[in-house]
C-alpha cells in the first residue's frame, strides 16, 4: 500500500514513522523548503504525546533538542501569589517538557528522513480526486501523484480539508492574541520543573527559565477583532510599549522580560471546534487539519501524535482501508473535540473584562486548584493511552 502525507510538522512525520513500521510505503509532501516553523515559538509535550514518542521510539531524539522540563505547571496571581500547581502528567523516559515548535519540526522531519521516508519539499498538496482503487494527488508544480490513501497532516489552513466536499474552511477566531519572545540571558533563576503562569490584571502571561538564564514567554491578549496579518506587521514595532502597559501593575519580572527581548512574536489564536467531516473516502484528516486546538489547552502537539499512532494501528489492524479511515474518525473525534472545547475554556479567563472579575478569579482559584483541577480529574488527557488495537 502506498500513502501520501500532506504536511511535515508534527502529525505527518510522526504518522510516516508509525506506518512505515507496518510496512507501508510513505511519501510526505511538505510545503516549506527547510525543515522549520517560523511559528508558534515553543510549546508543551505532555506525557500523553510523550507517551507515543517513547512507543516509536522517538523520544530520545526530541529529547536532543533544547528543551525545558515542565512536569509542573504553576498558576500565580498578578502580583505573584501562587495559586495553584497542576501536572502535565507523567511519562516513563523523563518528565514533560517545552520546547520550541521549530525544533520538534525539525527534530521529526530528520528522524523521517533518516528511517528512509521520502519528504518532496517545496511542494504544496493543493487538492485531489479519488476513484474506487485510488487517490490522485494534485501538487501546486501541476504534478499529480498516484497513491492508496492520502492523509491531510497539513495544518489549521489545510488544503486536503478544503479540497473536501461540504467542507469547513476556516478556522474560529478566538479573541485572543498569542505575543512571545526570548531573553537569552534574563538574570532569572532556573523555573527547571515548572512552567510558570500569571493571571495578570489585564491579560496572562507564562515563562520559563533555563539552566543557563535563558528565559522563554508569552502572553495571552485580548483582542476583540482579529488584526490582519499587515496589521500584525505594522504593530511588530509597539508590542513592547502595549504589553508593558498592560503588565504594569503586575509581577515586575513581566515588565523586565518585556523590555529585554530583542524580537516579539505574535499571532491571532484560532481553533476548530468542529470540523464536519474528517474522512473523504481514502483521504483522511489528522492534527490540526481535523481539530486544531488553542495552545491553551497544552495539547495541540500531542493530539497530533495520539492521531498519528492510532492511524497506523487502524490501517495494521483493518484490512479494508477506507474501513481503516473511518474507525480513525469514530475513535478519535470525541476526545480530540473534548480538548479542543477545554483550550476555549480556559482561553475565556485569560483577559478578565473587569476588575470584579479579576477579582472573583483571584479569590476563587485557589479553592478550584484544591477541589477540582486535580491529578484526577485531568486525568483523562494525560493518562491517555493509544489503543493497541483498532478492533
Ligand atoms: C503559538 C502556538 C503555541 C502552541 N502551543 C502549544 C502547546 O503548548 N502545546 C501543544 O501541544 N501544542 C501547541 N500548539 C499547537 C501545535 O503547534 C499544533 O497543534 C501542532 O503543530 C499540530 O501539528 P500538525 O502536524 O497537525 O500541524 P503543523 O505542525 O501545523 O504542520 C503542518 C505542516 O504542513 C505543511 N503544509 C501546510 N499546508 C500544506 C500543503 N497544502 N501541502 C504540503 N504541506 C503543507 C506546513 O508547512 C507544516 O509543516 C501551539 C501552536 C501555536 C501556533
Amino acid at each position: 500500500m502506498k500513502v501520501i502525507i500532506a504536511g511535515a510538522g508534527i502529525a505527518g512525520p510522526v504518522a510516516a514513522i508509525a506506518l512505515a513500521k507496518t510496512g507501508i510505503s510513505v511519501e510526505i509532501i511538505e510545503t516549506r523548503d527547510a525543515a522549520e516553523g517560523d511559528e508558534g515559538l515553543f510549546l508543551g509535550l505532555a506525557s500523553n504525546g510523550h507517551r507515543v514518542l517513547e512507543g516509536l521510539e522517538l523520544d530520545a531524539c526530541v529529547r536532543g533538542q533544547p528543551h525545558i522540563r515542565t512536569p509542573q505547571i504553576a498558576f500565580f496571581g498578578a502580583r505573584g501569589n501562587r495559586l495553584g500547581n497542576v501536572t502535565s502528567g507523567y511519562c516513563d523516559s523523563d518528565v514533560p517538557i517545552t520546547l520550541m515548535r521549530r525544533s520538534l519540526h525539525e527534530a521529526l522531519s530528520a528522524e523521517a528522513e533518516r528511517r528512509g521516508i521520502s519528504i518532496r519539499r517545496g511542494h504544496t498538496v493543493t487538492d485531489y480526486q479519488q476513484g474506487t482503487s485510488g487517490v490522485n494527488v494534485r501538487c501546486s508544480d501541476g504534478q499529480v501523484l498516484r497513491a492508496d490513501l492520502l492523509i491531510g497532516a497539513d495544518g489549521i489552513r489545510s488544503n486536503v480539508r478544503a479540497a473536501m466536499p461540504g467542507q469547513r474552511l476556516q478556522p474560529d477566531y478566538t479573541g485572543l492574541l498569542n505575543l512571545g519572545g526570548v531573553v537569552p540571558h534574563s538574570g532569572l533563576r532556573s523555573t527547571e520543573g515548572e512552567m510558570r503562569m500569571v493571571w495578570g490584571s489585564r491579560a496572562f502571561f507564562g515563562y520559563a527559565v533555563r539552566e543557563d538564564g535563558e528565559a522563554w514567554w508569552f502572553a495571552n491578549i485580548g483582542a476583540a477583532k482579529e488584526p490582519s496579518k499587515n496589521e500584525l506587521k505594522s504593530a511588530q514595532g509597539d508590542w513592547g510599549t502595549q504589553l508593558t502597559a498592560l503588565f504594569d501593575d503586575d509581577l515586575p519580572l513581566i515588565t523586565d522580560l518585556i523590555r529585554n527581548t530583542p524580537e516579539i512574536h505574535a499571532y491571532p489564536i484560532h481553533d476548530l471546534p468542529h470540523v464536519p467531516r474528517w474522512q473523504d473516502g481514502r483521504v483522511l484528516l489528522i492534527g490540526d487539519a481535523a481539530h486544531a486546538t488553542s495552545p491553551s489547552s497544552g495539547q495541540g502537539a500531542s493530539l497530533a501524535l495520539e492521531d498519528a499512532a492510532f492511524l497506523a494501528v487502524c490501517l495494521r489492524d483493518i484490512t479494508d482501508p477506507v474501513a481503516a479511515l473511518a474507525r480513525f474518525e469514530t475513535e478519535r473525534r470525541p476526545r480530540a473535540e473534548r480538548i479542543v472545547a477545554e483550550g476555549r475554556r480556559r482561553g475565556a479567563y485569560k483577559a478578565p473584562r473587569t476588575r470584579l472579575q479579576m477579582h472573583l478569579r483571584d479569590t476563587l482559584m485557589p479553592i478550584v486548584f484544591r477541589v477540582f483541577v486535580t491529578d484526577r480529574s485531568l486525568s483523562w488527557i494525560y493518562d491517555y493511552q493509544v489503543p493497541e488495537h483498532a478492533a
